[in-house]
């Protein structure tokens, strides 16, 4: 774990190309970073620190370390059982109706073994959605967990019970919220934040409610954000900023997309499972447009892999070919560019899963960026031995790259893997602790039906 208070020279990495992500510092061909305790010194190149550990970072690309903002590591274990789904009540009934059968053991393990994978992948920092809080102890099992991981992360507390659940079990978890924030208000690389009730299935009163209690704490929020125009309600109400992040929000229309860009909200996307489920793709293109803050996450490893490099990738495909389609169907085709057309570089898809993260956490002061007095949390990207791509080293990063290709990871300042090889987890232990729950939750007859997304 990071030693938060030590100010001296630590951690010296030599040599890499850097994409710092922060306008000031920009891209260096070969740059050291200094680190000293949980945060950045210096970056520039030819540093000297005496005293600090080197690392050779030569034939790397150092990034910031990628943010998935819209997770649910409750269902690592389940991985694959979303594989053809095709339907919503697919997902019901092979997914989410598991969670009924999860034990305050299985929550922790589940969550713990998710955390190692993302860490062993580039993910230093994750949004986890827990919709999978059936009593406070779940909570506990879940925050455990990732406190043993030290991946920093904003734990959503899941605000939805069982289906026809008694008032009293929406009463306890706002309580329980209250009672974490005494807690845990400052515990450095883990904070508390609120998974708010769907607003198609609780109803607006109940996520005003938690809304209010979540501003009164401090807390950031998320949601679910499927059916149209919940982002026009909740502006309506008053209701709607910054704090809250809806997750997916392929029906918004322009007028929401507006409302969002105004008051500096943002949108995780899980293109992934939005594509392969048939949504509409155009939104990454107009969100982008109406200056919403967008970032990237994985969702569920029941659909697809711990791996923020494939959606960044297959989000920069998507929002090239969203553009071109509209190109040729006003004839404009074979493709010639035009000012605005087309909208991104591979560039813009890094910063997604970077600064833009960091922003929607609300952490954009600190994090997501390689620069000076910033959190150090970051990736070293090996290029060898095949060697990097031509031009921008972004585009390396985002078209070429996997999590094999991850070197090594920095949390807080603290090296969490090198050489390849996670320092102070075991991936072996996650895959054990992954197979536990699959003995528990897989086993026996299915669950009753009950719960709902
Ligand atoms: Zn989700």
């Amino acid at each position: 774990m990071p030693e938060t208070t030590n100010r001296e020279p630590s951690l010296l990495i030599k040599g890499a190309a850097v994409l710092s992500m922060d306008e000031t510092v920009g891209d260096l061909t070969n740059g050291d970073i200094l680190i000293s305790g949980d945060r950045i010194t210096a970056v520039g190149p030819g540093l000297s620190a005496p005293d600090a550990e080197i690392v050779d970072a030569r034939g790397m690309i150092a990034i910031p370390g990628l943010i998935d903002t819209h997770m649910h590591a409750w269902q690592t274990p389940l991985k694959g059982l979303h594989a053809d789904g095709w339907t919503f009540d697919d997902y019901q009934s092979r997914v989410f109706h598991l969670r009924e059968r999860f034990c305050v053991e299985d929550i922790h393990d589940a969550t713990f073994a998710g955390s190692v994978q993302m860490l062993d992948s580039g993910v230093t920092g994750v949004l986890d959605f827990c919709h999978n809080v059936m009593s406070p102890d779940h909570a506990e099992a879940g925050l455990r967990a990732h406190r043993r991981t030290g991946q920093r992360t904003l734990w959503a507390y899941g605000m939805l019970g069982s289906f026809d659940a008694p008032p009293e079990d929406h009463a306890w978890r706002l309580e329980h919220l209250r009672e974490l924030r005494g807690r845990t208000g400052d515990d450095g690389l883990l904070r508390v934040g609120v998974a708010l009730s769907s607003l198609e299935f609780g109803s607006l009163d109940r996520t005003a409610t938690e809304i209010a209690l979540a501003r009164e704490l401090g807390m950031r929020m998320t949601v679910h954000q499927n059916p149209a125009g919940q982002i026009r309600a909740l502006h309506r109400a008053g209701l709607l900023g910054p704090d809250i992040l809806p997750a997916h929000a392929n029906a918004a229309d322009d007028e929401e997309l507006e409302l969002l860009a105004e008051c500096g909200g943002g949108i995780s996307f899980t293109p992934e499972g939005e594509f392969g489920g048939g949504r509409s793709m155009t939104v990454l293109n107009r969100a982008h447009r109406a200056g919403v803050c967008s970032s990237l996450g994985i969702d569920t490893a029941a659909r697809v892999s711990i791996d923020l490099f494939a959606a960044m990738r297959l989000t920069f495909l998507l929002m090239r070919n969203v553009d071109a389609a509209a190109e040729r169907e006003a004839g404009r085709y074979p493709l010639e560019r035009r000012p605005g057309t087309p909208l991104v570089e591979p560039r813009h898809l890094l910063e997604y899963a970077t600064v833009n993260a960091a922003r929607s956490l609300g952490l954009g002061h600190e994090l997501g960026r390689l620069a000076p007095g910033c959190l150090a949390d970051l990736v070293l990207v090996d290029t060898e031995p095949y060697g990097m791509a031509l031009g921008d080293p972004a585009a390396h990063i985002v078209l070429q790259t996997g999590p094999g290709d991850v070197d090594t990871v920095v949390v807080g300042g603290a090296v969490r893997k090198r050489g390849k090889r996670l320092t102070d987890l075991d991936p072996a232990e996650a895959g054990a602790a992954a197979r536990r729950v699959r003995e528990r939750v897989l086993s026996g007859p299915p669950p009753a039906k009950g719960a709902r997304e």
